[in-house]
């Protein structure tokens, strides 16, 4: 509750990094609380990035470095200028009315999981802005953790690695982080939703930009002349499937190729898409797909070009976790260890987990409990919280235990 008080949300827009500097205010107040501990070799540095180790003390030799991540920066969707977080001791499933803002009410009905923390204690914001628990709950239960760890010197584990990022809600949190000074063999994210829930897979993730040029001349005369690109980027958009192949129409397993973005003048306009799947060789297909609907298009548009640009953005992180199946293994023992059924989740978009497995670092993401995130309803269980730091405990022991 101390961390969500803090305000640290991220801004896409921004040229900076991190994108905004008030992230540190939060990075910097870790920091003191980590050194606190007695964890000497912690540091902030200029990016934003808290890195800290918690020295092995098995003797075992080559127990692996283990990574727990979480981000320090709160989404941009929602305001995270002063949130105060409210502890609902023993929620009894009525509905809360949240008080700065009573027409903000957690309910039951709309939010199932709700009911698994009947007579247990739950913590929202206050009716105006987001809770944060994403991802200031994977902040505390690795503190809790780190704690737990440094005044129980009698529980073996390898060398521990802490880092907290700035920007991962806009897409940047591995983008000034330093693999060398993270050392780690693998890793996990701690940002995940249901109680033992454990996410191995994300999409893999192009964009795509077409560029239409289309032929200018003055409309007094431009009869037989003038080819407005406008017109054409319209036209392929109006195009594009309704019942399939797009976010809105698909769920599971199934990729999608989605239009985020449009610009442009007569003369020249230009759309922009973003294309999902599991399966990263369908990227491919679904961008053939794309380019053959567009190029049908321009070629009724005698004169009218198009340039098609692809961009990789992230890749599924299965094919990273497939060949170290002990990452995840682990994970799942972990959670069971901490009294939880493992329930094992595609994610719908990437994590920084997707960047760092392809960073070196095999990188799946583990529950913290958050719910309904980037919204002023956000909530957490706080025994969900508890679970998620035992289940950081459970893993760095597993480590130890497994290494010969
Ligand atoms: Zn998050």
């Amino acid at each position: 509750m101390r961390y969500v008080r803090v305000d640290t949300q991220s801004d896409p827009h921004s040229e900076t990094f991190p994108s905004t500097e008030k992230q540190k205010d939060l990075s910097r107040y870790l920091l003191s609380e980590l050194k606190a501990m007695g964890i000497r070799n912690a540091e902030l540095d200029t990016y934003g990035y808290v890195y800290a180790t918690i020295p092995g003390n098995s003797p075992k030799k080559n127990v692996p470095a283990i990574c727990f991540c979480s981000h320090v920066d709160t989404a941009p969707d929602c305001s995270g200028t002063k949130v105060k977080p409210i502890l609902h001791k023993n929620y009894d499933g009525t509905d809360i009315i949240l008080p700065d803002d009573p027409s903000q009410v957690l309910k039951l009905s709309d939010y199932g999981y709700l009911q698994q923390q009947v007579g247990s204690d739950i913590i929202t914001a206050s009716g105006t802005t987001l809770l944060g628990a994403d991802d200031k709950s994977g902040i505390a239960v690795i503190m809790e953790a780190a704690s737990y760890l440094t005044k129980h010197p009698d529980i073996l584990h390898g060398d521990i690695k802490i880092v907290f990022t700035p920007d991962e809600e806009v897409g940047k949190g591995t983008a000034k982080i330093d693999m060398e000074k993270l050392g780690a063999k693998f890793g996990y994210t701690m940002d995940g939703g249901e109680a033992g829930s454990l996410e191995d897979e994300t999409f893999s993730a192009d964009s795509v930009s077409i560029i239409i040029n289309g032929v200018s001349a003055h409309p007094g005369y431009a009869k037989g002349k003038l080819v407005n690109a406008l017109k054409i980027a319209g036209n392929i958009l109006q195009l594009l499937p309704k019942n399939e192949w797009a976010p809105e129409v698909t769920d599971g397993k199934e990729g999608f190729v989605h239009p985020v973005g449009h610009t442009g003048i007569a003369e020249k306009a230009s759309i922009d898409f973003i294309v999902r799947d599991f399966d990263t060789s369908r990227l491919k297909v679904h961008e053939d797909r794309l380019q053959r609907l567009a190029q049908d298009v321009i070629d009724q548009y005698p004169g009218a070009t198009m340039e098609f640009i692809v961009r990789e953005q992230y890749r599924n992180m299965k094919q990273v976790l497939d060949d170290h199946p002990e990452v995840v293994a682990y994970a799942a023992e972990a959670i069971r260890r901490a009294g939880l059924e493992v329930k094992t989740e595609s994610i719908r978009g990437g994590t920084d987990g997707s960047r760092l497995s392809y960073m070196g670092l095999p990188c799946p993401n583990i529950f913290t409990g958050m719910q309904a995130i980037h919204s002023k309803l956000e909530w957490i269980g706080v025994k969900d919280m508890v679970k998620s730091a035992e289940t950081i405990v459970h893993l760095c022991m597993i480590c130890e235990e497994k290494t010969t």
